[in-house]
């Protein structure tokens, strides 16, 4: 699709959020930064009324941030689970800053050897990133028919070096909609190597089994599923710190050692972006936890894989084994990414408040639309983008 993007171009075209009518219910299908649950967002609107200080004001040495980390902190633990060998980090410098903080905390010397799977843009992102660090050995996880990122490679022994500090993988390729369920295991000769997962956009959404997976990082900035931009939770297995483990270029506000000793307070913290994750938790919790989450993201993304699988081909998706496809992010274009048809659909769909479909991104506008289905959008929700899906089909299909 060769869409060019001008000042003259539609709103719509550019990725506005904004639709022309104020009064239509927006849809944010944003794949991020994005909305949090309406319950979430009346929350944070409700603290700027009540008197006393905001989290935006609070020392992050006060008691009263002291309380909101701790309460954090317990929640998510209590929420996803996490075993007492792993601390709670909450990090500075999003996603890409942990593409430099796992190989910096785990590699001592740039000739320490780490494998990445590359199965998609974030994946490729994270390993190149990781090069100016530590000795990269990837895995090509590309699809060997279409070259195309659509898929997740089978783990074999030979592929995995004995000496890696870590296996990097990303658990929901937020760009390309592959995603993995479950964490796959490493074989049975490799199981010792801790793996580093980029959970960025499917935290909550499904539970992890720390140990048995063998999990030594999982990181999630926070901007898709669980706040706002500007915070990144950061799980680090205890076995994996110490100050000589780390290289000694680490900057010490991506050490995790520095961190944890710190309490999570070496330098300011995001004091405004915790308490949001933290009434994300509560409302996570209140609503029924990760089991509740997950029967809310696979009944999201049916409905709309639904639609594109039953349109006869006026819509489509890339990721074609149903085990992969992402219940976050559903990529689909319109009639094999006709122009025109895909400037109609995102003007009309706009126009209803439907929003976020198509962001710009370092990447370009990408070949597919992307529905994304974080925590703030409801089965209403998508079912409101499937019902609109489905009209313009019909009536465009002849
Ligand atoms: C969004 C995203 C990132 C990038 O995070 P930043 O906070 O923008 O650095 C990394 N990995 C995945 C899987 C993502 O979805």
């Amino acid at each position: 699709m060769t869409t060019t993007i001008n000042e003259n171009s539609h709103p719509a075209l550019v990725g506005s959020l904004r639709p022309a009518s104020p009064s239509v219910k927006l849809i944010n299908f944003s794949p991020g930064p994005t909305s949090l649950p309406k319950a979430v967002e009346d929350e944070i609107a409700a603290s700027f009324q009540k008197p006393g200080l905001t989290s935006l004001a609070l020392s992050h040495r006060s008691p009263e941030f002291l309380d909101i980390l701790n309460h954090v902190t317990s929640s998510v633990r209590r929420i996803m689970e996490i075993p007492d060998d792993y601390e709670v980090l909450f990090t500075h410098g999003g996603g890409h800053g942990q593409f430099a903080a796992v190989p910096l905390n785990l590699c001592h010397n740039t000739s320490d050897v780490a494998t990445y799977i590359v199965n998609g843009t974030w994946t490729e992102r994270a390993s190149e990133e990781a090069q100016r660090y530590c000795t990269v050995q990837a895995i090509d996880g590309r699809d060997p028919q279409t070259g195309g990122y659509t898929t997740f490679p089978e783990l074999k022994e030979e592929d995995i070096d004995p000496k890696s500090k870590y296996v990097f993988l990303c658990s929901n390729e937020t760009v390309n909609g592959v995603e993995l369920h479950r964490l796959p295991r490493l074989p049975e000769s490799r199981r010792e190597i801790p793996l580093v997962i980029d959970a960025s956009s499917d935290f909550t959404t499904k539970p992890i089994d720390w140990h048995a997976d063998g999990v030594g990082v999982l990181f999630a900035c926070a901007s898709k599923n669980i706040g706002h931009p500007g915070v990144t939770l950061t799980i680090v297995r205890k076995d994996l710190l110490g100050k000589d483990k780390a290289s000694p270029f680490c900057p010490g506000v991506f050490n995790y050692t520095t961190n944890v000793e710190a309490d999570n307070l070496w330098n300011t913290a995001a004091t405004f972006n915790i308490e949001v994750v933290s009434f994300l938790m509560d409302w996570l919790e209140r609503e029924g936890g990760v089991a509740e989450n997950e029967r809310r993201s696979i009944a999201k993304s049916r409905i709309l894989y639904d639609v594109i699988d039953n349109s006869d081909g006026f819509y489509s998706t890339p990721v074609q084994d149903k085990k992969l496809r992402s219940r976050m992010n559903i990529p689909f274009n319109i009639k094999g990414g006709d122009e025109k048809l895909t400037e109609e659909f995102l003007i009309q769909s706009w126009n209803e408040g439907i929003v976020g479909l198509r962001t710009l991104t370092p990447f370009g506008v990408g070949d597919y639309l992307r529905a994304s289905l974080y925590n703030a959008i409801t089965e209403e929700d998508a079912a409101a983008l499937a019902d609109f899906m489905q009209q313009f089909a019909s009536k465009y299909s002849a």
